[in-house]
């Protein structure tokens, strides 16, 4: 039987010992992977190892599947405030936690937008009501995500923003790049781009190369991602603070951010897993579902993403799950809004990198914990005597097929459906308590 609890609204006390008995116990941080024991008291992780136990504490027997730090999404759209008859907090949260995910981060483009005190106050306290999972949020870099005026970005800040973007929204003018880079120099926070630049994206709505040409729809080019990111290096060099690209889509993109990595400069990465389990054939099967910004590329640079994966220049997995109802996607594909949801299918398609012996598991893993956690200066994502008890626990062999009608989500917009996949979470902690099982 599949229960939900909330994690907050009715906390765990802080006596409470839980014991998860004959767990495989996967820390990606120190590379820790064995069979043993791990006891949480509250909400804190009070030991693990071969030999833990507690006489008083209720037993959890983990059936020798993987317990892991919880997954750390670091791009969701939620919708809240203001489009949640596509998504809230309660909604989006109950879906992340199905995939085993324990902490997200909300994209600032909602209505308002997360430019003001104000709106990220509303937002840490509905979630500590309704939601399943911690939720974070980035703050805007620019007033209204204008991109002219900068955001006030030193009480976002302190009102819990754990980095800035106008994602959705590009920052062309370079200018007020530099300057936002000068406050992540100064507040060490990391500015997260969404790369594209608009004149030469010149509203295309897939990505450009055979299939646009195919159907007859105007493409986005491959240089509209890569032309920003290696402005954005640019500005890092001159100025310094910290950069980090959303949903990197091409091997152009990446190949620039490799040579950053190289030149030492401090910026990370993250890839969608759409982007590298499909390429823009997708679209030919999936329609305006398999629509959205960054488009789904072609497969040289799905491979490339891979490889990036691989050989460790892709730091972190992020979904940039964005709901939208049918209303929203029942157009043409010029007219229908981008984006797909994701929270719920990220742990099982990036599970296909394990199963194809892409990454083994803790460095897949990591790439939604701990790497995810240091770039949004978040102490989750590990598992270590006093750190939070946020855990998933990973049933790696069940196979099953993905069904966009039974998502937890809102909206159903998926190209997933129909796809088959080996692995899901079976039971998600937050905070010490068990907010999902199944
Ligand atoms: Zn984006």
């Amino acid at each position: 039987m599949t229960t939900f609890n909330l994690p907050y609204q009715n906390p765990i006390s802080s006596d409470k010992k839980v014991l998860y008995k004959n767990a495989r116990i996967v820390d990606p941080q120190s590379n820790y992977d064995k069979i043993g024991n791990l006891l949480t008291i509250g909400d804190k992780i009070a030991d693990f190892g071969e030999n833990v136990e507690d006489s008083n504490a209720k037993i959890i027997d983990c059936k020798g599947n993987v317990l892991a730090p919880g997954l750390i999404d670091i791009q969701v759209h939620f919708r809240d405030p203001g489009q949640t008859h596509k998504e809230d907090l309660h909604s989006g949260s109950k879906s992340a936690v199905v995939g085993g995910i324990t902490t997200v981060v909300c994209q600032p483009n909602t209505s308002p937008t997360l430019d003001s005190v104000l709106t990220f106050d509303y937002l840490r306290l509905k979630a500590q009501e309704t939601a399943y999972c911690n939720v974070k949020a980035y703050g805007c870099i620019t007033k209204g995500m204008k991109g002219e005026e900068l955001a006030d970005m030193h009480s976002l800040k302190s009102a819990g923003a754990v980095g800035f973007t106008d994602d959705g929204l590009p920052v062309m003018n370079a200018n007020v790049m530099r300057r936002a880079f000068e406050y992540s120099k100064n507040l060490d926070v990391v500015i997260a781009q969404h790369a594209e630049d608009l004149n030469l994206t010149n509203k295309g709505c897939i990505n450009e190369g055979k299939t646009s040409l195919e159907l007859g729809v105007r493409g986005i080019p491959n240089i509209s991602e890569s032309v920003i990111v290696e402005r954005d290096i640019a500005i890092l060099e001159s100025v310094g603070g910290r950069y980090h690209l959303l949903h990197v889509s091409t091997s152009e993109a990446l190949d620039a951010i490799k040579r950053a990595k190289e030149k030492g400069l401090n910026l990370t990465v993250e890839v969608s897993p759409h982007h590298f389990t499909l390429n823009d054939e997708q679209v030919l099967k999936s329609g305006t579902n398999a629509k959205m910004n960054p488009p789904l590329r072609s497969e040289k640079d799905r491979l490339a993403l891979i490889e990036g994966l691989r050989n460790g220049i892709i730091d972190a997995i992020a979904t940039d799950h964005a709901p939208h109802d049918l209303s929203s996607k029942n157009k043409t594909l010029e007219e229908a809004s981008f984006g797909i949801v994701g929270v719920e299918t990220m742990l099982p398609l990036s599970l296909l990198l394990y199963h194809n012996k892409v990454l083994n598991l803790t460095e897949l893993l990591a790439k939604m914990t701990c790497n995810a956690a240091k770039i949004i200066n978040f102490d989750g994502g590990v598992i270590k005597k006093g750190a939070r008890a946020d855990l998933v626990l990973i049933d790696l062999n069940h196979e099953w097929v993905i069904n966009s009608q039974n998502f937890y989500s809102k909206s159903k917009n998926s190209p997933f459906d129909g796809f088959k996949v080996k692995g899901r979470a079976i039971r998600t902690v937050v905070a010490g308590k068990t907010v999902y099982e199944i």
